[in-house]
């Protein structure tokens, strides 16, 4: 069972409201450090573990700057997030450079700062080398495919647009080495969003065991492997976290057989979660602005899907409370809206809350990550703040609203008036 409490009290959240209204998205800064931690702990018999955040899922400076302080690095897969990741100080081989269909100039940007880069395919080798050169560390993103004698975890990585196949990470690690390439790295991410730890296992196990064969064959050494990201939240109360610690030890009875067990030299361990660092540790709040009775019941919010699209867009659950009634029965059955002028605009379908009055405030769980970050803005709709809880029970806003102003700077309203028509 996945708790879905708030890290504050109503008459806390009632108070923030009166500084910051809503809606916003708040962070919890202690429950951010306490899973670093966990993770950590978890692969620490591997003492060249690291965690490079995905950027993407929460791509604040702010956050990235707590977790640079509990030692992660950066997964960037744009120019932008390297920028945000340089301006936290975090560079160098801190910053795995997994992006995919690259532009030279976002390869250059990795090179400058000196990250590693992570191909997603054999053409980019030359692509790279003729735009920017090779550096001296080179990791290559693999994708098994329809896996020989299946693999019924993995599924069917076949379909997707990312990554090289088998007989392509021969042929490219053949060509790295005769360029001159001196160090390497190989990648996968084969889930997302998964909260069965075999998979991450079953991860682990490919990669060893292709970085034996590898090395073999090509008389070439790792550094390391990174399994991706892809480790699930509990979303739903009746789901259950992935078990680091049980993780920890079921990669490591793997690479003692794998990579110490053949005598090759020691590999680190590398990972790129965005949803499980900062997912659970992130609330959307907002109020209730209307009730609707017509065919169904509807709750319309201040908030709506350019806030957080996960629910519109795949139909994810969101677990949503209702501030002040969370010990009260889920007897009253409605769709949980925004006001975007599309249908799908629902944080939920046929959800059993708390009877909900006008003026109370929701909190919608597990919006930590690819929730802000994710935002748009149709219908001219502006995105929300962002603040973080500090461990002492300060609050600070760590990005504030869109304004209109925002809204229309990219266009040119003086020249309007100029515009002949
Ligand atoms: C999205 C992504 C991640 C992070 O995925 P999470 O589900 O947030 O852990 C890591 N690596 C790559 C290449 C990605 O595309």
């Amino acid at each position: 069972m996945a708790e879905k409490n708030i890290p504050m009290s109503k008459e806390q959240l009632e108070a923030l409201t009166e500084r910051f209204p809503t809606p916003f998205h708040i962070y919890d800064e202690q429950g951010i450090r306490e899973n670093a931690r966990r993770l950590k702990a978890a692969f620490a018999w591997n003492p060249g573990f690291k965690e490079y955040f995905a950027v993407k899922a929460a791509p604040n400076p702010y956050l990235m700057k707590i977790l640079k302080a509990e030692g992660f690095g950066s997964d960037c897969s744009s120019y932008p997030e390297l920028l945000l990741s340089e301006r936290v100080g975090v560079v160098g081989e801190e910053i795995i450079f997994t992006s995919n269909d690259t532009p030279a100039y976002e390869y250059q940007k990795a090179a400058e700062l000196g990250a590693i880069i992570n191909l997603d395919d054999i053409t980019h080798i030359d692509y790279l080398e003729e735009n920017v050169g090779l550096p001296e560390l080179v990791c290559c993103r693999y994708n098994p495919g329809p896996l020989k004698g299946g693999n019924a975890i993995i599924g069917h990585p076949e379909e997707a647009k990312y990554g090289f196949t088998r007989e392509q990470l021969f042929e490219g690690y053949r060509m790295l080495r005769d360029k001159g390439v001196k160090r390497f790295g190989l990648h996968t991410m084969v889930a997302s969003n998964e909260l069965d730890r075999n998979y991450f296992v079953e991860t682990a196990h490919l990669l060893f065991e292709l970085v034996a064969e590898l090395s073999a064959e090509l008389d070439i050494a790792f550094e390391f492997v990174n399994l991706g990201g892809g480790i699930g939240i509990p979303y739903r109360p009746e789901e259950e976290a992935i078990d680091l610690a049980a993780l920890g030890q079921e990669v490591k009875a793997l690479y003692d057989e794998l990579i110490v067990g053949k005598g090759l030299k020691p590999l680190d361990i590398r990972m790129e979660c965005g949803r499980m660092v900062t997912g659970p540790y992130g609330y959307l709040v907002s109020r209730v602005l209307h009730k609707k009775n017509t065919y169904k019941q509807f709750v319309g919010l201040d908030a709506c899907m350019v806030n957080l699209m996960r629910p519109a867009m795949y139909g994810a659950y969101h677990h949503i409370s209702v501030v002040g009634k969370e010990d009260a029965p889920c007897d009253f059955v409605c769709d949980v809206t925004g006001s975007l002028c599309e249908n799908n605009d629902k944080f939920s379908i046929d959800r059993a809350i708390p009877q909900v009055e006008i003026g109370d405030l929701v909190v919608i769980h597990d919006a930590g990550a690819h929730g802000h970050s994710m935002g748009f803005n149709y219908n001219a709709k502006l995105r929300s703040a962002e603040l973080l809880l500090r461990e002492h029970g300060e609050v600070v806003q760590i990005r504030r609203a869109e304004t209109v102003e925002d809204h229309f700077a990219t266009l040119d309203l003086e020249g309007l008036g100029a515009f002949d028509v």
